[in-house]
Formats: C-alpha cells, structure tokens, sequence
C-alpha cells in the first residue's frame, strides 16, 4: 500500500515536472527566442537613398507633422522579445510630409472601433478628424503596409473614390487591407517595384516584405538635408533596431504572419545604416517615447496643420 502510494507520489511529481519544463519551454519560445539568422543580407544603403531622392526634380519637403490617435498599453516583451514584462505605450501614428506646394502622407492610422477592439485606452477623435482632412488634401498617400491600424484612415475616408487615385498602393498591400476587412472595392494597384523607388523629392520607397508581403518603408531627405527613415512595423519599436531584437513570436507567429527571416535581416540593415550615420531619424510604427523625443528634438511637428 505504501509502495503504491509512493509510486503515485513520483508519478504525480514527475508529471508535474514535465508539465512545468513545457510551460517555460512554450513561454520561452513565444516571448523571449530571438535567435537571428546567419545566411543573406537586406541590401539597404545610402548612396540607392540618395540617388532616389534626387531622382525627382523640385523642392523636397520642408517639414514633417505627426497625428497619434490612440494609445495601448502592451507588455515590452511582445514588441521587443526577450526584454521585460513591463507596459510600454503603444501608439498609431500618421505623418504628413509637407512640401512648398503640397503633402503626402505616410500611413493613415485607425478608427475608433478598430483602436478599441485592439485594447487602446485612450483615442483621440480630433486627430482622427485630422488625419482624415489630410488624407483629402493630400497630394499621394502612401502605407508601410495594409494592415487596419496603418490603412484605417484611407478606408474611413468620406469620399474614398476621390482619394484612391492618389493612394499609391501595391496589390499585396490591397490584399491585406481586404484581409483585415477593410473595403477595398475603390482601389486599385498602381505600386509595383522591388528595391528601391523614388516617389516624389526627397522621398523614396523601400519595398521590404517580411512583417506582411506588401511591407515597404519610406525615405525621407528634407530640403534642410534631415533624413527619415519610416520603418513601419518592420521596426514597431526604437528597441527592436537598437537591441537587435524583433517583435517577440507571440506577435509575429500568433497574431501576425511575418517572415521572421526578411525581418530579422531587414534589423540588421537598418542597425548598418544607424551606425553609418547617427544622424538618420529611424521612425518606429508604433513607439510612444520615440515619437515624444522626436517632437521634443523639434523633427517631426505635432499635429497637422491645415491644407
Ligand atoms: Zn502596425
């Protein structure tokens, strides 16, 4: 009897052991591995930058403005594995890049509904009304991807087939702006490049699939000679460039469907190109105390002024 019952003992402890060991392997995996790939490189450099932004005769930019509209608290952990289980805020930005004549804008933020379904505690209704005038008097509006909390303003604006043929869009980030739901009937692709493409003066576009297929980030030089880097959620984070490390697989595998690989080596060009010249602003998709220091360094301006 007493055998038996020591035996059960070992079992139930043994079991628990196993049971333990998969908890902290599984928790390991999603929110702390970070291991990078050693094959291939991202080709990402100045001199293709430069020659883009010049490629485009006229006056570049000569300033760019910031909306954020909502705020959510998430674990550091996620957004950048392998660090702390701390909140960090979470932001949706839009920006608006403001030349002599004209703007353009880079991503276009998320409605009310969809920042409240996703856990914001806090959304701003009159950047959102902001936003939306500025995406009508833009001249090109321009996503670092489809998602809803990137593309949300384009699809919520009041008259949709008068601002679709100046969205510039690419058919993977149509059909992941379908994917998320968005109505996407009034659009039409008219981006197609790989590499490097110059937009406008000043501005250039780096298509870099790996956080979704149709994932680009965008190069800014203002007239002033200050250069941006909008990295989308290929970089969601300052920390994910700084530290080397990405988004944790909780996001990336559960939530997302990113290609660990392109992202990972799409990091490392960007910490190249940091390192190159310190001077580069790297924008992140979605880093609250980034964007804070950016307006307190006077380089992005907060709020969008009118057309
Ligand atoms: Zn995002």
């Amino acid at each position: 009897m007493r055998a038996m019952i020591l035996r059960t003992l070992k079992w139930l402890l043994a079991l628990a052991i196993a049971g333990l060991l998969a908890f902290v392997g599984v928790v390991h995996w999603f929110f702390y591995d970070n291991r990078m790939p050693h094959d291939g490189t991202f080709p990402l450099d100045f001199a293709a930058l430069h020659q883009a932004a010049d490629a485009i005769p006229g006056e570049k930019a000569t300033r760019i403005e910031v909306e954020t509209v909502s705020h959510t608290p998430v674990p550091r952990i996620a957004m950048v594995a392998g660090t702390g289980w701390k909140k960090i805020d979470m932001v949706r930005n839009s920006y608006r890049v403001v030349f002599p004549e004209g703007s353009l804008i880079i991503d276009t933020g998320q409605d009310r509904a969809d920042a409240l379904r996703f856990g914001a505690n806090a959304y701003d209704v009159e950047a959102w009304t902001r936003i939306l005038a500025g995406i009508a008097s833009a001249d090109t509006i321009v996503l670092t991807h489809g998602h809803g909390d990137h593309a949300g303003g384009l699809a919520a604006s009041e008259d949709v087939p008068g601002i679709a043929g100046k969205a510039r869009l690419s058919a993977a980030q149509i059909a992941t702006m379908a994917n998320g739901g968005l109505d996407t009937s009034a659009f039409r692709p008219t981006l197609d490049y790989d590499g490097v493409l110059a937009l406008a003066p000043g501005v250039a576009l780096i298509a870099a699939p790996g956080h979704t297929p149709g994932s680009q980030m965008v190069y800014v030089q203002l007239a002033g000679g200050q250069e941006y880097l909008f990295m989308g959620d290929t970089a969601s984070m300052a920390d994910n460039v700084r530290l080397g490390r990405i988004r944790s697989h909780y996001v990336t595998d559960r939530i997302g469907k990113d290609d660990r690989h392109a992202v990972f080596l799409q990091t490392a060009a960007l910490q190249r190109l940091a390192a190159e010249d310190p001077g580069l602003v790297l924008v992140p998709g979605h880093d609250a105390s980034a964007t804070a220091a950016f307006e307190a360094q006077g380089l992005l301006q907060p709020g969008f002024s009118g057309p």
